[in-house]
């Protein structure tokens, strides 16, 4: 393959790391759009990006099994011989309140949402190492700053990505490899769209900007982290929710 930048962002075919993709992917890019189950909205990704003359392919994994993950990374790294940007965008929610919450809702949040992550940056800074360039970048939520009712187990694998890219950035920083993570507010997407009419108004109260975001807020600060022009910037959170956490 080509000398192009390659790119890896998951959960890729919906929502947030959709809008990630359509801002990161250009002509000195090669984008592997991670999907699970969004395999129609992946494919038709990947085309639209073709017709804008952009590189681009799917990859299937479920990230809640720790052996897909990794060799996700093994095919990718084979095939192009490099991975320089990875944004662990993939996640979900099990919301309940902690005395009604299962060890199954637990360790479901915690699988996809920090231990998936966990080997992605792992088997990633192997490569960005040996190169001395590159990019993580993860994507948390307010909820692992502050904390939310009947989402334990969310926060706690939120606030986990935060320590977690915190520690990576301190072991990478030699390498020229910088770690961030971005913390959106209440973004409109299937996420949220599930959220009864009572429960908005309620998240809307708290944003002081008093509306949602939109994915692409989310994704044009992921597209500046993973620029040159964020070079000196690492080991940061950065919040994009409206003021929800001043
Ligand atoms: P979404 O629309 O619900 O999409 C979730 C994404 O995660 C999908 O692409 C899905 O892939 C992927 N995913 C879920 N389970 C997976 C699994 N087992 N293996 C692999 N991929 C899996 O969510 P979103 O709102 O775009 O959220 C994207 C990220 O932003 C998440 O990390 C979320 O926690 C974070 N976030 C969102 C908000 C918000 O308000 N929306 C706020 C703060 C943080 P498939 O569709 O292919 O199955």
């Amino acid at each position: 393959m080509s000398k192009k930048q390659v790119v890896l962002v998951t959960g890729a075919g919906r929502g947030i790391g959709k809008a990630i993709v359509r801002a990161l992917a250009s002509p000195t890019r090669f984008v592997y759009i991670h999907y699970s189950t969004s395999a129609d909205g992946a494919s038709a990704l990947a085309e639209e990006l073709a017709r804008e003359g952009k590189e681009a392919r799917t990859v299937q994994a479920d990230l809640s099994d720790p052996a897909a993950a990794k060799n996700m990374i093994a095919e990718i790294v084979d095939e192009s011989g490099q991975l320089d940007i990875l944004v662990n965008n993939a996640g979900l929610t099990r919301d309940q309140l902690t005395v009604r919450m299962t060890d199954e809702d637990y360790d479901a949040v915690i699988q996809v949402n920090q231990t998936a992550p966990f080997i992605l940056m792992r088997e990633a800074a192997k490569i960005m190492m040996r190169k001395r360039w590159g990019r993580i970048i993860n994507i948390s939520s307010v909820v692992g700053l502050k904390g939310n009712a009947g989402q334990i187990n969310y926060a706690a694998s939120k606030a986990a990505v935060i320590a977690m890219t915190k520690s990576l950035a301190r072991e990478l920083a030699g390498r020229s490899v910088t770690v961030n993570s971005v913390a959106p507010g209440f973004i409109e997407t299937d996420m949220t769209a599930v959220l009864s009419e009572k429960v908005r108004t309620q998240y809307l109260d708290t944003i002081p900007m008093h509306r949602l975001g939109k994915p692409e807020d989310v994704a044009a600060i992921v597209d500046f982290l993973a620029s040159e022009k964020a070079n000196y910037i690492t080991g940061q959170t950065i919040s994009v929710d409206g003021g929800m956490n001043l």
